[in-house]
């Protein structure tokens, strides 16, 4: 099955931690964190619509300026999102410049800045750009387990964890995927178009029954039918799970709230920042080593692992800290 979502690292296992995640068929991205993104083209940073920001150390937010100057003068809504506190530190980094004129443009940049205080609450505060960012009075809403985003594409739910200051990390699942029989259409008579893909849509979305398909190429009389009367034309397969883990302590409450988000994920990229020699140094930086990286996803059954956020100590040696992180993740395996 062909996934929808394609996440990569855009600063390799070194850089500044950030994944952008390309969405297939759609002109959008999202990303984790956001730290340098000189490397992204313009026109892949002017798709991003979400950022997911775990926590706002330097080299996990420094990108948010490169995002800014890009966007402006472009109508565009982006929502970000990230620990408590952080709709502060969009607002200051807003503040730095001056706004002044802005209202004479013609089109107008809203951030929507929501932060996780707790598993079960958000809130979201807008800046808009006609208004020269100024923080608009924040909405508060009730979420389940961490549920940050629910779309009819995607789902992302975040994990809050203890890095000397809350640090989220997020799991991304993608909706399910569906596909046509082709072989069940002809069967039917029933043309091969473009209404497959409002057809695809409307089970993607989880429509009712009675939901009606508009079968633009079929006898006037047959145009609508039900949504019930099709779903024998189609196979449905659960969507990816995609999950982000960085800058977390090695303890059993960080454990135990990562294995909880990250379950059966097929794309786990977590950090991965400290030799297993160094884990006194981890410990220190409340940082994770190669070793709990790999014993971490082993133990969540996550199928690829992809380490990142590798100390400059280690410059020179990403295949040792590769094959540490492999050796724990395989290590019952065999
Ligand atoms: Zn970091
Ligand atoms: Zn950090």
């Amino acid at each position: 099955m062909r996934p929808i979502f394609h996440p990569s690292l855009v600063n390799g296992r070194y850089g500044d931690p950030t994944v952008y995640v390309e969405t297939l068929f759609e002109k959008r991205s999202l990303l984790f964190d956001i730290g340098e993104i000189a490397s992204l083209s313009p026109r892949r940073i002017r798709r991003i619509d979400q950022v997911f920001v775990s926590h706002a150390h330097l080299d996990h937010f420094v990108g948010f300026d490169h995002l800014l100057r890009l966007l402006v003068g472009h109508e565009k809504s982006v929502q970000l999102f990230g620990p408590s506190g952080f709709a502060e530190r969009v607002f200051h980094k807003l503040q730095a410049y001056r706004w002044n004129l802005v209202e004479k443009y013609p089109c107008d940049l809203v951030f929507d800045v929501s932060e996780l205080g707790a598993t079960d609450s958000i809130s979201t505060t807008r800046f808009r750009m006609r208004k020269a960012f100024a923080a608009e009075a924040p909405v508060s809403r009730k979420t389940f387990a961490g549920v940050l985003c629910d779309e009819p594409t995607h789902r992302v739910s975040a994990a809050i964890l203890e890095h000397g200051t809350p640090c989220l990390a997020f799991a991304l699942q993608e909706a399910a995927h569906v596909n046509v029989w082709k072989n069940r259409l002809l069967e039917r008579g029933l043309p091969v178009g473009s209404w497959l893909h409002s057809l695809k849509k409307a089970v993607v979305e989880r429509r009712a029954d009675d939901h009606l398909i508009r079968i633009d190429e079929a006898a006037p009389s047959d145009r609508l039918v039900p949504l019930e009367s099709l779903r024998d034309l189609l196979t449905v397969t659960a969507g990816q799970k995609i999950a982000y883990v960085t800058d977390a302590a090695d303890t059993p409450a960080n454990r135990a709230a990562i294995a909880a988000l990250i379950q059966n994920a097929d794309i786990l990229f977590i950090e991965a920042t400290f030799a297993g020699a160094d884990a006194a140094l981890a410990r220190e930086r409340a940082h994770l080593t190669t070793t709990a990286a790999g014993e971490i996803a082993r133990q969540a059954n996550v199928r690829r692992v992809e380490p990142f956020h590798f100390s400059p100590r280690y410059a020179g040696e990403p295949e040792r800290m590769l094959a540490e992180v492999m050796a724990a993740f395989r290590a019952s395996r065999a």
